[in-house]
């Protein structure tokens, strides 16, 4: 059984330290990145943020730490969820010729995409249509922001990574 470290993260997704707890060293109250102001706890119910996990005994050097997409308190997505989600569906509008109807649906799709529940393939199927239309620059740039919040599930449906 092993315990979680507290994440130092700032609302853009940038992980300060997944120990913050343990090496107060590597903190920042900005981030080093973007400049926004960083937090350890959960915004909606404070709860703090689960960081590295670790076991007693356990080495694990060279796992990359991915901040959660949800709170596992209150369930609540984190700032970064939202903040990639929102973004990339401000480049399919912007970039694609989409309908406000099939942005309306991007959007609910990439928001299931971001849980792993029973509708998630078939919003990664939808997904994978969309990034079709829009064509390869606005796919990759659609990539390049949503990666870090997908599911595993999802990435497994539209990478077959
Ligand atoms: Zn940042
Ligand atoms: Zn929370």
């Amino acid at each position: 059984m092993g315990t979680y470290r507290v994440a130092q993260v700032c609302p853009n997704g940038h992980v300060a330290t997944s120990s913050a707890d343990q090496y107060r060293e590597l903190r920042e109250e900005f981030c080093s990145k973007c400049g926004e102001a960083t937090t350890t706890a959960c915004p909606g119910c404070n709860a703090s943020i689960r960081g590295y996990y670790y076991v007693e005994g356990v080495l694990s050097i060279g796992r990359e730490y991915e901040p959660p997409a949800f709170c596992h308190a209150c369930g609540k997505p984190f700032p970064w969820t939202e903040r990639k989600v929102a973004a990339a569906v401000e480049l399919v509008e912007v970039g694609g010729d989409l309908s406000s109807e099939e942005v309306a649906q991007f959007r609910s799709d990439l928001n299931e995409m971001t849980k792993d529940s029973p509708k998630t393939q078939i919003a990664s199927l939808r997904f994978k249509k969309v990034m079709a239309k829009v064509g390869g620059g606005v796919a990759s740039g659609v990539r390049d922001i949503v990666i870090d919040v997908l599911s595993e599930t999802a990435k497994k449906a539209i990478w077959g990574a």
